[in-house]
């Protein structure tokens, strides 16, 4: 049995879900009946565990990897060593969608694995987005869709509320936030600008708490800073118990504790109050991305019709407070939806509506050739996605006038895809034999303002060389081109005379076709 498979693969959780044989998306608990599985991995005695087991053993374990999500964009260059062999982001990601894949195979024993939508945030790059898909190859998938996060919110959003709306989408997870503002028009969803800090979410709301928590085990213990922490067994229980404790203040006013520290028990409590004051800043944070969000849509919150709140940190009642703060009107328009569950299912209804083939009257053709047929889509149609660049994209050029290197960019964050434009730049020098075409990327959005842009605050994506003939005479046009297609990815272009050559950035720096055969039979076995 081929079912339609969603993962929303998060920094601290992770979630699986189909569609079921009555048409809807549902969750697939894990082997502990859990909704959600935690994004970790731990090692020990020449054995990996992934999930609930792994953060409980995450203190004892001889090595635990979390957050992995984080060095996605370094998934050429950041590697652990586990048990004596490196291990990179892409294979780390793909034990944490396996786990989330023999849970599922546990309960639905008939399913086949094809296909699956995997979710990934909006500012992901080209790079990012194809470390995701490689995970999910490595993990026993033929083939892998990627869909941005708040887009998966809102179709499981959207297709349950009809009608032409702006919808914000904020979500607030346990490692990453992303504003993302779309268009919804019954199954098409066009985003309008995208958002986000890949660095911010209720890991920092954790650590805000640790830090409160230890203050108040120092001043009630009589003890310095110093004294606590080197007393590992303190340190451990209120790092480890803090994400529990913070999850209590988003319903509890107030929540108490003990530490074991030497022969005694150090009591301590905090309020909600105390912990919304240490951690307003990162809340403030997401603000503000709302605000550039809005600003670069071009939009007021006015125009806002609905503000879906999504991510597990979302429940905190300081993020819906705050939001009424700084927009006071919107009140009525804020919605908590399935803040742990919304982008699995999302993915799963976009999968199942991937495999839908649609007659001209909108009804489902039927049959597609590998022999699946539509379970959930009759009445959904196919989901169109109109996306928008992630990040602006530019090349290296030398400026003869300032004497350095600048950055020229040339497509520009936030345009819908696809979009394509072109540089016109020439030979630096007579007789050159070659041209190296450094392609870059950067948060800058507005074309005015950043079309020449530092290197230093870029980041290389790619590089390229094209061989030209030596008559080569400095002054002579070159043209390069970038596009970013409706998938996102991105194919740069050189032109010199007749001679043209492309380079396609999704691949960069990822697995080769024989390491991910390798990571796939360490895996699979
Ligand atoms: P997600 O990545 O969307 O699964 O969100 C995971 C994050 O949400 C983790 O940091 C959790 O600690 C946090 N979280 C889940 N439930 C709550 C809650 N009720 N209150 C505060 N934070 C929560």
């Amino acid at each position: 049995m081929i079912y339609d498979i969603g993962i929303d693969l998060g920094t601290t959780y992770s979630c699986l879900s189909i569609i079921n044989a009555t048409g809807a998306p549902i969750v697939v608990k894990n082997n502990m009946e859990h909704d959600t599985t935690p994004s970790v991995i731990s090692y020990d005695n020449g054995e990996f565990c992934v999930g609930e087991t792994a953060k409980d053993q995450a203190p004892f374990a001889e090595a635990v990897v979390e957050a992995v999500k984080r060095n996605m964009s370094e998934a050429d260059t950041w590697r652990v060593t586990i048990g004596g062999v490196e291990y990179g982001p892409i294979e780390l990601s793909a034990r944490i969608i396996r786990k989330l894949v023999d849970d599922f195979i546990e309960k639905y024993p008939d399913a086949e694995l094809k296909s699956a939508t995997i979710t990934c945030p909006a500012y992901f790059g080209p790079k990012e987005r194809e470390a995701t898909r490689q995970a999910g190859i490595i993990a026993g998938f033929e083939e892998v869709n990627i869909i941005e996060e708040p887009t998966a919110a809102a179709i499981s959003y959207g297709l349950k509320n009809s009608g032409v709306k702006n919808i914000l989408v904020y979500d607030l997870g346990g490692g990453t936030f992303d504003v993302t503002i779309m268009k919804v028009d019954g199954n098409r969803f066009k985003v309008i600008s995208t958002d986000g800090d890949c660095n911010l979410g209720g890991k920092d709301w954790d650590a805000a708490l640790i830090g409160i928590i230890k203050e108040k085990v120092c001043e009630n213990g009589g003890i310095t800073m110093e004294g606590l922490e080197a007393d590992e067994e303190a340190i451990t229980s209120i790092t480890t118990e803090a994400e529990g404790k913070k999850i209590s203040l988003s319903s509890l006013k107030e929540v108490k504790g003990g530490v074991r520290f030497g022969t005694s028990t150090i009591k301590y409590s905090v309020t909600r109050e105390e912990f919304e004051a240490e951690t307003a800043g990162e809340l403030q944070a997401t603000i503000m991305k709302v605000n550039s969000a809005l600003d670069s849509a071009k939009l007021t919150m006015d125009d806002i019709d609905d503000l879906v709140l999504v991510g597990g940190s979302s429940r905190m009642p300081q993020v819906k407070a705050g939001i009424i703060a700084a927009f006071p009107s919107c009140e009525p328009k804020i919605h908590i939806h399935d803040p742990d569950l919304a982008i699995a299912t999302g993915a799963a209804i976009y999968q199942n509506t991937r495999d839908v083939v649609m007659d001209t009257d909108g009804e489902a053709a039927g049959a597609v050739p590998d022999g699946r047929i539509a379970k959930f889509a009759p009445s959904v149609g196919s989901i169109e996605i109109e996306k928008v660049l992630s990040h602006t994209m530019g090349v290296l050029v030398w400026d003869e006038g300032k004497n350095k290197d600048v950055i020229s960019n040339i497509i520009f964050r936030n345009c819908t895809l696809p979009i394509v434009d072109t540089g016109d730049y020439c030979v630096h020098s007579d007789g050159q034999t070659g041209l190296t075409i450094r392609i870059y990327q950067s948060e800058f959005e507005d074309p005015e303002t950043g079309k020449e842009v530092a290197p230093e605050e870029c980041e290389e994506i790619g590089h390229f060389t094209v061989d030209i003939p030596s008559d080569s005479r400095a002054g002579e046009p070159v043209k390069v081109s970038i596009e970013a297609t409706e998938k996102a990815d991105i194919i740069c272009t050189c032109t010199f005379r007749d001679i043209t050559k492309s380079h396609t950035l999704s691949a960069k720096g990822m697995l080769s076709d024989e390491q991910i055969r390798n990571a796939r039979r360490s895996i699979l076995g």
